[in-house]
């Protein structure tokens, strides 16, 4: 499945988007930047030169990704309006100027719960939970 390219978005020639991802309304891409397979860039979203994207990202509306930023596969930015400006680990849901990690989502898209388990299609990230226990101790203190 070709990728899917609204008309008012600008992909630049250099730039390479995979399979299967769908890129919507006044999305910016510039010289160089590398989309993976099978994601989805929401409206106003700009990547900057040389930006690389894994497979299966969801990048919601008005995010923008500068230079040097690598995301892995299965990554999630949102809420609206994210700057991502450091790499972005697998399965990550990163939010907010700049972007910070603030939770895991699913293959699926959806977020995991504290057991890193999803509910929606009862996938689990057993990797993950060391990570999460990490992030919890430091908010405890
Ligand atoms: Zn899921």
């Amino acid at each position: 499945m070709s990728p899917s390219v609204h008309p008012t978005a600008e992909v630049s020639p250099t730039a390479a988007i995979g399979d299967g991802t769908r890129i919507w309304h006044w999305v910016q891409i510039r010289e160089g930047a590398r989309i993976g397979r099978g994601c989805n860039i929401g409206k106003d979203v700009y990547i900057d030169v040389d930006v690389v994207v894994g497979d299966h990202c969801k990048i919601q509306n008005f995010a923008t990704l500068y230079t040097g930023v690598t995301l892995a596969n299965n990554v999630f930015i949102g809420p609206a309006g994210a700057v991502v400006t450091t790499n972005v680990p697998p399965q990550a849901l990163v939010a907010g100027v700049p972007a910070k990690c603030i939770g895991w989502v699913c293959d699926c898209g959806r977020p995991l719960d504290r057991n890193m388990r999803c509910d929606y299609d009862g996938k689990s990230f057993p990797a993950l939970r060391s990570k999460a226990r990490k992030s919890d101790s430091r908010r405890a203190k």
